[in-house]
């Protein structure tokens, strides 16, 4: 049991650390709301484990693989506007550089926003 916990911490840090460099250049950072960032990182964990690919822990899965593509994560590049516009991705994993509160920002459904 200490081993697969254990795997799963270091496999969550090396899902931050490569995360974290995909995501920088597209101007976003990790939520700085810790306990949400390790949850949802570790729900990835487990969909890694499971299905060999880190899906979106708050996407369903569609079992149509060039749907599911598009929520690997990070997801961002596939929903920029919409992410953009609340400056958010869906799950709360990522937000715009600049924001210092999650809480605050507008949810926006996928409708009230144009897709590319
Ligand atoms: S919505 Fe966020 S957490 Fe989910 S796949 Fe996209 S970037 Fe990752």
């Amino acid at each position: 049991m200490k081993q697969i916990s254990m795997n799963v911490e270091s496999r969550k840090k090396a899902l931050r650390y490569f995360f974290g460099k995909v995501v920088d250049p597209l101007g976003f950072k990790f939520t700085p709301d810790e306990e949400l960032m390790n949850f949802l990182l570790e729900q990835e964990v487990i969909l890694e484990g499971k299905h060999g690919i880190p899906f979106c822990p708050c996407q369903p899965l569609r079992h149509d693989r060039s749907r599911d593509m598009q929520i690997v994560c990070p997801c961002i590049p596939f929903h920029r506007n919409h992410f953009d516009s609340i400056k958010r991705c869906w799950c709360g994993l990522f937000v715009h550089k600049d924001v210092l509160d999650p809480d605050k920002l507008p949810q926006l459904p996928p409708v009230e926003v144009s897709h590319e």
